[in-house]
């Protein structure tokens, strides 16, 4: 089963892109059979001038991180260091964008726990935007949230459809 959701929109001007290497890494963490167990990881990205956002990084489940079926745990000194590596290798152009887990279902939905994480690390990370983003991959579609910084309000991105992309109908 392919995950074909590639574009997300906020409102009218602003889009969310998700790389297609960042795709390809996401697939290969989904919880797709009975014993997979839940991933995660940092987002990273790039604000383009047209207030476009691309997620072209993501760090990915490693030793000390923590993994059962319903529970990811993220070792934050070596997702740390991942970032500082990938931050210097972009020379300073990549941001935290925010953060990305598995669900064990078709269509992702955020758990109560999940809004709860989402709200503090929304007060207490560090960040040059006003918002954050969380990204869940389900087994048959990805799914993003954004987080505001102000009101701490998360709301779901609408996946963009290109009027005229033959591509675009596909994500079911
Ligand atoms: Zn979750």
């Amino acid at each position: 089963m392919e995950i074909n959701s590639l574009v997300f929109s906020i409102d009218s001007k602003m889009k969310i892109k998700i790389s297609d290497e960042v795709l390809k890494i996401i697939q290969k963490y989904k919880q797709d059979t009975k014993y997979s167990l839940e991933a995660g990881g940092i987002i990273l990205g790039r604000y383009l001038w047209s207030e476009d956002v691309v997620i072209d990084y993501i760090t990915v489940p490693m030793d000390n991180d923590k993994r059962k079926k319903y529970y990811f745990y993220r070792n934050k000194e070596s997702h740390q260091a991942e970032i500082i590596k990938y931050w210097r290798e972009s020379n300073g152009t990549c941001n935290y964008l925010g953060e990305w887990h598995t669900h064990p279902e078709d269509i992702p939905k955020p758990s109560k726990y999940d809004i709860n994480q989402w709200k503090k690390i929304i007060k207490n990370a560090q960040y040059d935007n006003d918002y954050l983003l969380f990204l869940i991959a389900g087994k048959k579609q990805i799914k993003i949230w954004i987080g505001y910084q102000d009101n701490l309000n998360i709301k779901e991105l609408l996946i963009y459809k290109n009027k005229g992309d033959k591509n675009a109908k596909n994500s079911r």
